[in-house]
């Protein structure tokens, strides 16, 4: 049931499903790959040579995920430019260590490292599971998600006075091992949910997510609460405007009519700086632009031509302003909840807009409103001059590539919380304008 999602609530639903199927970067990718095959692109094999017949295409690369709609060639003119939405599939939490389990006070617990910029005090009392990939002495690679079998538990208020004055103060060591039983076998429950003997496993990838549901609330039910919303949120935006581009059919192409190709790419590893052979740092999204040029006909120097036309939206979480801490933002730039994306600026580039990004932005923005009806504000986040600026996958992308890279992304608070906040209508209205790029505006 892939048809075009064209209201707000419809996608929010949508989304909540989503992210229950994306516990981890490679059910992310997975999920993305089945969802598109399903919507009508071919899943190739990034070890062969890429197809070079007209269509909708999705290539899943361990945590990280890529797709693209190739364009007839007939017709042609100048060499299609690539048109990117670049996000990231990772999400942080505490991964799960080679030895995995230790006993203390006569309990079993969970050996774990912190992945990325966790408030760790988000995790505690929380049930969790373990979700990734586990490998096999054969090489077998399985995707794998426990089901709820751990948590922190907070220490009482009675055997911790002192936490009033003093606020939690949590040992990243000794105070976030998750507890999993009186007793029993993590690695036995591994095996059994990867489907193989216990003495086959030979490593994992496992990192822990909520067992929660997210959920909507508010008075007028106006917020989701969900873990995982940077950056799923964005993933799934895309997600859906790759779907409704391949629904529409037909060939991709801009205002004055030259062919473009559509480029949807989830990098792993944002949140640990991405320099991996998945993340945005690494090759891999320029050697995937150089292939799919190549598969369309175009190499040598036309693929700088291409290049030179190409831009990238990169979308990531934005901070929406704090209610609780105003004084933190920027006193000109406060973002709202539920009334737009957000464009991100910053002077020392750890944002890569500049101003003609900011104009077709602008632009397309212009033409989401058309499109939906909607109110659709612009808004823009800039960190106040006090505050360090967070980054995303756009600077690197940047820099990779040499092309115009655009930050964007929905707003939000609790980013980097075990369960993140926002607005209801922003997912909606972030694919909006994503949908709008792709569309040829
Ligand atoms: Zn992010």
């Amino acid at each position: 049931m892939n048809q075009p999602r064209r209201d707000a609530a419809a996608q929010l639903q949508d989304l909540i499903g989503f992210v229950q199927a994306a516990p981890s970067p490679f059910h992310a990718a997975e999920e993305v790959a089945r969802r598109l095959v399903a919507a009508g692109a071919r899943r190739v094999d990034g070890t062969r040579p890429l197809p070079a017949e007209p269509g909708g295409y999705v290539l899943v690369r361990d945590g990280a995920v890529a797709a693209w709609v190739l364009p007839d060639a007939a017709g042609a003119g100048r060499p299609p430019a690539l048109r990117i939405i670049g996000a990231h599939t990772d999400s942080p939490g505490f991964t799960l260590k080679p030895d995995p389990q230790d006993e203390s006070a006569g309990y079993a617990r969970a050996r774990v490292e912190v992945y990325g910029g966790a408030l760790l005090n988000s995790w505690l009392d929380r049930e969790v599971e373990f979700a990734g990939r586990v490998a096999d002495r054969r090489g077998g690679v399985h995707l794998v998600r426990t089901g709820p079998v751990a948590r922190i538990p907070q220490l009482a208020i009675h055997l911790h006075r002192e936490i009033g004055q003093e606020g939690l103060r949590l040992d990243r060591q000794r105070h976030t091992p998750p507890l999993l039983g009186i007793g029993g076998d993590l690695r036995g429950h591994l095996a059994a949910a990867a489907g193989i003997d216990r003495g086959d496993l030979a490593g994992w990838e496992l990192i822990t997510a909520d067992t929660q549901p997210p959920r909507t609330f508010g008075l007028a039910g106006e917020f989701l609460a969900s873990g995982r919303l940077d950056n799923l949120l964005s993933v799934h935006a895309a997600l859906i405007a790759l779907e409704d581009l391949l629904a529409a059919g037909g060939q991709p192409a801009d205002r004055a009519g030259e062919a473009f190709i559509p480029l949807f790419i989830a990098n792993d590893h944002e949140e640990v700086g991405s320099a991996t052979a998945t993340g945005a740092a690494g090759p891999m999204l320029a050697e995937l632009a150089d292939r799919i040029l190549a598969a369309a006909g175009v190499a040598g120097p036309d693929r700088h031509l291409a290049l030179a036309r190409s831009t990238c939206i990169s979308a990531d979480g934005a901070h929406g302003v704090h209610p609780n801490y105003p004084e933190e933002h920027e006193p000109g730039h406060r973002p709202m909840l539920n009334a737009g994306p957000v464009l991100k600026v910053n002077a020392n580039r750890r944002y890569a807009t500049d101003a003609v990004g900011q104009a077709l932005w602008a632009r397309l923005v212009d033409a989401a409103r058309e499109a939906t009806g909607a109110e659709i504000a612009e808004q823009a986040f800039v960190s106040a001059n006090h505050k360090p600026c967070g980054s995303t996958i756009g600077p690197l992308t940047a820099t990779r590539l040499g092309i115009r890279v655009v930050d964007v992304g929905a707003p939000m608070l609790s980013m980097h919380s075990a369960r993140e906040l926002t607005g209801a209508r922003d997912p909606w209205l972030l694919t909006a304008v994503l949908a709008a790029w792709w569309a040829g505006r």
